[in-house]
């Protein structure tokens, strides 16, 4: 259940929120509007994303969709704890590209009582787990799977098919480099 739709509301407590899925699933959409109705209400949001996503914009989270919200770049996920301070609600976008430490941090602001919303890939290009989201879909309050049309048969995806050849787990730039796929026309590469 989407944390927004419940008549109770946590109060005088902090919490994370975890938005998984595949690209274009529409992580970053969600993201996005969970922090605009915040902003709208008058909390102090701060958004952050690592350096390595350096898709459209260096200083907004944007969706493949083109919403954007003003975002920080930062290099390592302690960074946040002192930029966030003043926050009551701390946005993260690309969750994966950040190191495992991001688990630590985001539990730090939750216990500081602030609202953590953080969106990322749950599965790598070969379908694998791809950490740290696993481990804050462990530790989150609550969770929500956004889920894409597959590009070959239309059902809902979940998976992400790398369309090139290319072996490194991680190669950014969306365009022609990824399409989402359901289950059953995911095809894992194969590892030469
Ligand atoms: P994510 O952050 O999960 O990669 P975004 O929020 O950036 O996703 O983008 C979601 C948007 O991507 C959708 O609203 C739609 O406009 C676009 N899109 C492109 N391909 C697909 C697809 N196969 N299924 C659903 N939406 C898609
Ligand atoms: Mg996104
Ligand atoms: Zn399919």
């Amino acid at each position: 259940m989407e944390v927004a739709t419940l008549h109770n509301m946590p109060h005088n407590t902090g919490w994370i929120e975890v938005v998984c899925g595949c690209m274009y699933s529409g992580k970053t959409e969600e993201l996005i509007r969970r922090l605009r109705r915040a902003q709208i209400a008058k909390q102090r949001v701060m958004i952050f994303k690592p350096r390595i996503d350096n898709r459209y914009s260096a200083d907004q989270i944007v969706s493949h969709s083109e919403q954007a919200l003003p975002s920080t770049v930062v290099d390592k996920p302690v960074e946040i704890l002192s930029l966030a301070k003043d926050a009551q609600v701390v946005g993260v976008d690309e969750a994966q590209f950040f190191t495992h430490d991001i688990v630590q941090v985001c539990e730090e602001l939750a216990s500081q009582g602030k609202r953590v919303i953080v969106a990322g890939l749950d599965q790598d290009y070969r379908g694998k787990p791809f950490e740290p989201v696993p481990q804050l879909l462990a530790l989150a309050e609550y969770i929500t799977k956004t889920l894409a049309i597959c590009m070959v048969c239309g059902n809902p995806a979940d998976r992400t098919q790398r369309i090139t050849d290319q072996q490194e787990r991680v190669v950014v730039g969306a365009r022609g480099v990824y399409e989402a796929r359901c289950r059953k026309c995911f095809v894992p590469p194969t590892a030469d």
